[in-house]
């Protein structure tokens, strides 16, 4: 009997998305192996954090790393970082912002529940542009002495009317204004971990517990050697505004593994595998009659990964789409999956383990024949 049976919670095959709420991803052996050793010992969390940081500034050749709680734990202490800086007393202050630079500026259309992570830290968000639409001048013209640094929210949130992230980085600079990316899901492809700071934005967050595999609750960020010693000063054990963001030792040792493993990973292999995948499942599906499935790209988070999209005509098809969701949901084992529209369904092969894309399809094969 697993853990999981004992405790009642039904194990899910996800062929959703590396989603939080699902458990985000699994970690690989090295992983694991990592974590088990670093829990075997004793040791001073400063140091290790240091060290750590060092090896993981060399694999993504950054000038400093750090290893966080999640990238939305890596959103506070950036603006932690940009507020206060390495002062003791503004540290101490926060989230009191009061004489400190206190405004964040974030494009319009890029406000998404994660920004919840900067606010925490008591700024002002500072908004530019419509939901669909932002000129330079209105990122210029937001800027002032109190401007700590503007944000940039990478992914689905990303709109075609933005200010390119270029343009962005080119402003700020000019005004002395730190850039720092949410880059959260935005692996792969695996050169993100050095792009965007190699484009000059000050920070790069990323969440462990996406498609880098490592610990859920952990997260990576790179960048300013500066910037990521203050966020060291304003991050757990210190007595912070990160403090309840407590990083363990496993998290640290279980990322570093998780990035070796990332770098060396034969992307390529794994991207043509997920494209044969998802031909597999299509030319199956396409059989059924009120099925309609073809190859999505890229993926929902804007990955260089491709996702199968099944559209079912409920009138031709034997079930409906909420029908066929539900029914992976309820069989053993339990198959989760993503929706859209009304009837719309996206398979994703980025979260399946060996095989698992064979169990998803036959299950699916079982629920159309009838
Ligand atoms: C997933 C995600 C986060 C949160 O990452 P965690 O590692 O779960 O804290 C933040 N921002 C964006 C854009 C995300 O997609």
């Amino acid at each position: 009997m697993s853990l999981y049976d004992e405790l009642g919670v039904r194990p899910l095959i996800n062929a959703s998305a590396t989603l939080t709420r699902l458990g985000g991803s699994l970690m690989p052996p090295e992983v694991i192996e990592a974590m088990l050793d670093a829990s075997r010992h004793f040791v001073n969390l400063d140091e290790l954090q240091m060290r750590v940081g060092e090896r993981l500034a060399e694999l993504t050749h950054n000038e400093a790393a750090y290893v966080c709680t999640g990238a939305a734990a890596g959103l506070a202490l950036a603006t932690a970082a940009c507020v206060a800086g390495t002062d003791p007393a503004a540290i101490n202050q926060l989230p009191d912002v009061t004489g400190l630079k206190n405004e964040v500026i974030i494009h319009k259309s890029h406000r998404n529940g994660y920004d919840h992570g900067v606010r925490q830290v008591g700024v002002k968000i500072i908004e530019i542009g419509s939901a669909i639409h932002t000129e330079p001048w209105e990122l210029e013209r937001a800027i002032n002495a109190n401007t700590a640094a503007i944000f940039w929210f990478q992914g689905g949130m990303t709109g075609r009317g933005d200010l390119p992230l270029e343009k962005v980085i080119e402003i700020a600079n000019a005004r002395g204004v730190l850039v720092v990316v949410d880059a959260a899901a935005q692996l792969p492809p695996v050169e993100n971990l050095w792009r965007f700071t190699q484009m000059g934005v000050a920070l790069a967050i990323f969440s462990g517990g996406k498609d880098l595999r490592g610990p859920q609750s952990s997260g990576l960020i790179v960048g300013r050697k500066d910037l990521i010693a203050a966020i060291r000063l304003n991050g757990s054990p210190n007595h912070s505004i990160g403090r309840p963001m407590k990083v363990g030792k496993e998290e640290m040792v279980g990322l570093l593994a998780a990035v070796n493993r990332y770098i060396k990973l034969d992307h390529e292999a794994r991207a043509s595998q997920d494209e044969e995948v998802v031909a597999g499942w299509c030319a199956t599906l396409n059989k059924f009659p009120g099925v309609q499935a073809q190859r999505s790209f890229p993926n929902e988070a804007g990955q260089p990964l491709p996702r199968a999209l099944v559209t079912i005509d409920a009138d031709k098809a034997s079930s409906t789409r909420d029908q066929i969701v539900q029914k992976l949901l309820d069989g053993t084992p339990a198959i989760t999956v993503s929706t859209a529209g009304a009837n719309e369904i996206y398979l994703n092969p980025m979260t399946l383990m060996d095989g698992e894309e064979q169990v998803v399809l036959d299950r699916l094969v079982e629920i159309l024949k009838k």
